[in-house]
């Protein structure tokens, strides 16, 4: 039994304080893999201490050095590649596919931030034009300082990246709490951060949950910039937190993402890009195109095609190269879906296949479900459900699409499968989403940016945005 009782803190394993720990577990096998200390706040005084020690040397290093650790990370990465899917695909259930693009996804992001760093030097010091005469000024970009960095389980090693990466890149030292329901892959970064030999407390890894180490790293005078992607509700906390001290805070939360299939569509395209926006790892995913909006001339024949993509999805071992469907994280978060599944049934909503896929005897899976017509105002069409459910509603036209889309507490993502680009990029432009993908699948290449508008969220990760977030900027002005 693995046991993950100790933190790395300072380049050392140190026993955590706390006396409770928590099943880490296979969500297809149903079996406890491991137990992870659910973690205490003294664990945070001692990581935060060590973090601030080492953020003088971390932020004087040139961006070419710590270009250098980044990059080493990537490679050490590579090397584990096989070993982190396997473990990846384990820990959190999704098919061994989806755990590789997971891993591509995350080197990428830190080869990305490797060469962002150097660019950062060659930044420094750039005349700003004043537009006024007899006045120069300069622009400097400095770290925040500690940043705190929390994430969820979806997609173990790549949030962590989005974090980490650049929170490095920009000179800032960390202290790192993966979710306690994926431990086992995040692990690997501290015993990377040994083997590259990356200087000690630059980067500092607490297991735990939120009550053990999260609330505690989020109230931490120490902590200069937080960093969190999860629940909506825990992100209001996380951004309570950090108004004490005024600290600065980013944050990626939930969503309730359109896909819009106009009348001109290619039907193949946009029954791919419908099943995979709301059943690629099993649905859970902030960015998971759970409403659709289809054209009413169009809509029979794609729910057609839809329920015959799904009856072909095969739900079993994730480790099996046939497998489309891993089951869900947890037994938590399956219930959580079959509560929806309840509502459903208690609105008088009837799933659109006669009956769901086949399912192992095992794991806690839930076969993706769509819902036809559903009123906006059920709790299906408004709330993330986080599960392979999809709601949809036909449209007359393109302004009633856009409305509907729109029409959202939300607005991290979006979809748009029309006949051309350009129809689908006149829709994008009218949509109020961090990211519109146009007849395409959801890619995140680490040059763009992430994030949300509305309640999905504040800030963007990934891209220059997404190393600013860990920059403070200085301008220093004098006569010419
Ligand atoms: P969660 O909010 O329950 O937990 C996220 C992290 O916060 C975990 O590490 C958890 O231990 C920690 N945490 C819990 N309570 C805390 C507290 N009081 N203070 C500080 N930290 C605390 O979310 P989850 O169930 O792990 O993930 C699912 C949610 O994450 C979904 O709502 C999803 O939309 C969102 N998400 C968003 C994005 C995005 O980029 N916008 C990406 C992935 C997931």
């Amino acid at each position: 039994m693995n046991k993950l009782t100790r933190h790395f803190i300072d380049n050392a394993w140190v026993a955590s304080r706390a006396t409770q720990c928590l099943d880490v577990i296979d969500p297809y096998r149903e079996t406890r893999i491991a137990e992870v200390t659910a973690g205490d706040p003294a664990d945070v005084d001692d990581a935060v201490a060590a973090a601030r020690r080492a953020l003088p040397g971390w932020r004087d290093l040139s961006g070419e050095h710590r270009g250098a650790f980044i990059d080493a990370i990537a490679e050490a990465l590579e090397a584990r590649r096989t070993s982190l899917v396997e473990l990846s695909s384990r820990n959190n259930g999704k098919p061994r596919a989806e755990a590789d693009q997971d891993l591509a996804d995350a080197i990428a992001c830190y080869r990305y931030y490797a060469g962002q760093a150097r660019a950062l030097d060659a930044r420094q010091g750039e005349t700003v034009d004043t537009g006024e005469t007899g006045l120069v000024s300069r622009r400097y970009q400095d770290p925040v300082g500690v940043a705190g960095l929390i994430t969820p389980w979806n997609f173990p090693l790549v949030s962590s990246a989005w974090k980490l990466a650049p929170a490095l890149a920009a000179g800032c030292t960390v202290v790192f709490k993966p979710s306690e329901v994926t431990p086992l892959p995040e692990q690997a970064l501290a015993e990377i951060a040994l083997e590259i030999g990356l200087p000690s407390g630059v980067f500092n890894l607490l297991h735990g949950d939120g009550r053990g180490v999260g609330a505690a790293l989020t109230a931490h005078p120490g902590v200069d910039k937080l960093s969190f992607t999860g629940s909506n509700p825990v992100g209001e906390a996380v951004m309570a937190a950090a108004a004490r001290g005024t600290r600065n805070v980013s944050l990626e939360l939930g969503g309730k993402s359109p896909i819009l299939v106009t009348e001109d569509a290619d039907p193949a395209l946009a029954t791919e890009l419908v099943l995979a926006g709301f059943a690629y790892n099993a649905g859970q995913m902030c960015s998971a195109t759970s409403r659709l909006l289809v054209h009413e001339s169009v809509a029979d024949e794609l729910h057609a095609r839809l329920d015959a993509a799904i009856a072909g999805l095969v739900a079993g071992d994730p480790h099996a190269p046939s497998t489309t469907l891993g089951p869900l994280v947890n037994a938590a978060q399956r219930e959580r879906v079959e509560e929806y599944l309840a509502t459903a049934e208690a609105e008088g909503l009837d799933p659109t296949a006669r009956a769901p896929i086949a399912l192992p005897e095992h794991g806690h899976f839930v076969a993706p479900r769509v819902y036809r017509d559903v009123p906006v105002t059920s709790r299906l069409w408004q709330e993330e459900i986080f599960g392979p459910v999809l709601c949809t509603r036909t449209v007359k036209n393109d302004d009633e699409a856009v409305t509907l889309a729109n029409d959202s507490a939300f607005g991290l993502a979006a979809t748009v499968v029309a006949g051309t680009t350009e129809r689908a990029e006149a829709l994008a432009g009218r949509l109020t989403s961090g990211n519109v993908w146009c007849n395409t699948h959801q890619v995140a290449p680490p040059g763009l940016g992430w994030g949300g508008m509305k309640g999905s969220g504040i800030g963007r990760e990934l891209g220059r945005a997404g190393l600013d977030a860990y920059l403070e900027t200085r301008y220093v002005t004098r006569p010419s």
